[in-house]
């Protein structure tokens, strides 16, 4: 399956995902979706439109404990609160939540049978703080995390996972730590919440050399993230060879967004669509919404980084600078990962 310049986008969306909301102000708030929308629609492709259906339990306990599930739709249940200092809930919010994983689920079905190449789902809550067992970050359920093991359920051999929030990808990461069938690689700030996300944390047991973190500090912009993806994260993902890519596509690495202080533009994220479309042509691909605070940022680069993936053409040139920092987590990962990736760094 290779793309054209008109390849289709399977899109899931619903107005669920603006019933969560806060009871004051917060940053992850309802005209977030709003503007990702405004974003979709400047993308020029043929839209294939997927129900939000609900998430079963099944397809929700591949990654999360059934007590956990127990425990979040107890609490839920028509009321309004706090997860954790930062994670809110109202009386929408389980019916979200719940869609938005359904519809991730209903996103991988809809690459597999091949009915559209690039597919997004456009929700909130976001997904990848969540870990097995607990909420955090905004999130309550990990909806990238529900499509990967859905995609694995479905028989799909190796699934790549890029995340490139600007915070770590906690949850995922926890969630498929000792899996060697999902590679995770995120790119992120450091020091930042959630904390994690250290160059040395690889993995675990047979899972080892498939969790790649590569943290970036403050002010960093598009050409390190240019020089990360060239000496790392391309080779990476393709030695993989996943027959699914997966892009935990949050946008709070934005120079305007609030919540960070990288350097990113709307073309930086066209162009890691685009470098990812480049090394995997022929693998689809999904888009799962997760941060991105700064709401002009947001529905810019969801337009940029979506239309790039339907048409690779589209994305500026971008280069890496040679940041000597990046350098040094590149040499280091190279160091670790021979054993895991013998002659692929
Ligand atoms: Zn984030």
């Amino acid at each position: 399956m290779h793309l054209s310049p008109s390849a289709s986008l399977a899109v899931v969306s619903d107005p669920v995902f603006t019933a969560h909301s806060p009871s004051g102000f917060h940053p992850e708030r309802p005209e977030r979706l709003g503007a990702a929308l405004r974003g979709l629609a400047r993308v020029g492709a043929p839209r294939v439109y997927l129900p939000a259906r609900e998430a079963t339990l099944e397809e929700l306990a591949r990654v999360h404990h059934p007590a956990y599930l127990e425990r979040l739709q107890a609490r839920l249940a028509g009321r309004a609160g706090m997860l954790d200092g930062d994670t809110y809930f109202n009386a929408h919010s389980r019916e979200a939540a719940w869609r938005a994983a359904g519809g991730a689920c209903e996103v991988v079905d809809a690459l597999l049978q091949a009915r559209a190449p690039v597919g997004a789902l456009l929700a909130r809550p976001p997904g990848h703080h969540c870990l097995p067992d607990r909420a955090m970050g905004f999130c309550l359920l990990n909806n990238i995390a529900v499509a990967a093991a859905h995609a694995r359920a479905r028989g799909v051999p190796r699934v790549a996972i890029v995340d490139w929030d600007v915070h770590h990808g906690n949850g995922t990461q926890a969630i498929f730590e000792r899996d060697p069938a999902v590679l995770f690689v995120s790119l992120h700030e450091s020091p930042l919440y959630p904390g994690s996300g250290h160059v040395n944390e690889l993995g675990a047991g047979d899972g080892l050399g498939r969790t790649i973190n590569l943290p970036f500090q403050s002010g960093s912009d598009g050409r390190d993230y240019a020089q990360a993806f060239q000496e790392v994260v391309l080779p990476l993902v393709t030695a993989h060879r996943p027959e699914l890519l997966l892009v935990s596509a949050g946008f709070d690495a934005h120079a305007r967004d609030p919540l960070s202080s990288l350097k990113l533009d709307a073309g930086a994220f066209a162009w890691m669509a685009s470098a990812l479309r480049g090394a995997l042509p022929a693998v689809p691909v999904g888009f799962f919404l997760e941060g991105g605070y700064d709401l002009t940022a947001l529905e810019d680069s969801v337009a940029a980084a979506l239309g790039a993936l339907v048409d690779p053409t589209q994305a500026p040139a971008l280069q890496g600078r040679n940041n000597h920092l990046v350098s040094a987590v590149a040499r280091t990962l190279r160091r670790s990962l021979e054993p895991y990736w013998p002659g692929a760094l």
